[in-house]
């Protein structure tokens, strides 16, 4: 089942691996060892972990590795559900923003990436045929409400005429077991003045198939106020925490305005959406302060913001440790809150038995690091979380 091949490319060798030739065993995969740390069951403890049939089979306090074809031994490391990143950019080559997705996912801790509607309804098949079906990243999807999506860097919604309700409907009824909501991006230069003509029309598709929106904040046409006047308890923000005065929860002297802490309070997510113009320490700080929590952190990682200051998830995460985060909420907000958000939390996001073995080995590295945000301001911290070994449906990717 697993090629050693693969381990050997993982820096798994021989002598980690506890080889049993014989007889049959219950479980396929055991994780000796590790601390779990698993929010969806409000577990952080050491706890083996094992994997039968692509599914996790049991947690225990101690699992004898004669029980398993494969023991991995795992101390003094994290072993978390597969990350949920809920905010990233596929379609390599066809988009401008598109990077490969197993690429910078699967090999990352991120066992379910949730595109953020880099295709609208002309491109959806295309999307499906060759990025989420043969990746090993389980791939979900935002449909953009403009019908070309996001195939160059300006403007799908400055026409009007990529604005369609119908053509948009359709798609997302075809594509309705991947699509987990409608993507609107409010920016000047991404809407002219469409922007709330977008947001009506996306929510007319979203109302017809029951899902929320996820709306892209950015200096916008319209006042940020009035995007998030136009938000229902459901939806998500994203790029929320981004630079003080440039369309996010900051306003231009810092503050975090009373109608943002209202919406949030209706319901309304922020989530992250670094990328390279989509967060800010110090809007994040100013945030927390003020008890204004993202709702989920997510990457949104494609081909220029992968080279930096994104780098991968763990990297994002470990920005939020540096915040005063704790860890076990950073591991939530990246599991099982953003499962939450797209209503796939009996899917995904958890390590109970009969979920899928999607599982991230984390390492909490301990040394001298600096960390940058969308503006290149840097923040040092002595924790880094770092990717080891990823396991989707019980597999190596
Ligand atoms: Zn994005």
């Amino acid at each position: 089942m697993y090629r050693r091949r693969d381990l050997f490319s993982l820096g798994l060798t021989t002598p980690f691996l506890v080889r049993r030739a014989h007889g049959q065993r219950r479980y396929s995969l055991l994780l000796k060892g590790g601390r779990v740390i698993d929010p969806s069951q409000g577990l952080n403890a050491v706890r083996d972990v094992a994997v039968a049939d692509g599914k996790v089979a049991a947690i225990e306090p101690d699992i004898s590795p004669r029980e398993a074809e494969r023991t991995v031994p795992v101390p003094g490391q994290l072993v978390v559900p597969g990350l949920v990143d809920l905010h990233v950019h596929g379609f390599e080559g066809m988009s401008y923003w598109g990077l490969d997705i197993d690429q910078h996912c699967v090999t990352r801790g991120v066992t379910t990436a949730v595109d953020g509607g880099t295709s609208g309804a002309d491109s959806f098949d295309g999307f499906r045929r060759l990025v989420i079906r043969p990746a090993r990243t389980r791939i979900l999807a935002f449909l953009n409400i403009s019908r070309i999506g996001l195939v160059g860097r300006p403007g799908e919604l400055v026409d009007m005429r990529m604005i369609d309700a119908d053509v948009a409907l359709k798609a997302a009824r075809e594509h309705e077991d991947v699509i987990v909501g409608i993507k609107v991006r409010c920016g000047a230069d991404l809407t002219g003045p469409n922007d709330i003509h977008a947001l009506r029309t996306a929510r007319k598709v979203g109302d017809a198939i029951g899902k929320p929106l996820m709306i892209h904040l950015g200096n916008p046409h319209s006042p940020t106020e009035a995007l998030v006047r136009e938000a229902r308890p459901g939806d998500m923000f994203t790029h929320s925490f981004r630079a003080p005065g440039t369309g996010g929860v900051a306003d231009k002297d810092g503050n975090i305005p009373g109608y943002v802490l209202d919406a949030a309070k209706r319901g309304i997510h922020f989530d992250v959406g670094h990328g390279i113009g989509g967060f800010a320490f110090a809007t994040a700080e100013a945030a927390l302060k003020v008890g204004l929590l993202p709702s989920s952190i997510s990457t949104d990682i494609h081909a220029p913001s992968a080279l930096g200051p994104v780098f991968d998830m763990p990297t994002t995460l470990s920005k939020f440790l540096m915040l005063g985060l704790s860890l076990d909420k950073v591991i939530e907000l990246a599991t099982i809150a953003p499962a939450r958000l797209i209503s796939r939390s009996a899917e995904f996001g958890s390590l109970r038995p009969g979920f899928p073995a999607d599982i991230a080995v984390l390492e909490l590295v301990q040394g001298d690091f600096s960390f940058f945000d969308a503006s290149r301001s840097v923040r040092k911290h002595n924790q880094k979380l770092v990717s080891v070994l990823t396991l989707r449906e019980g597999r190596l990717p």
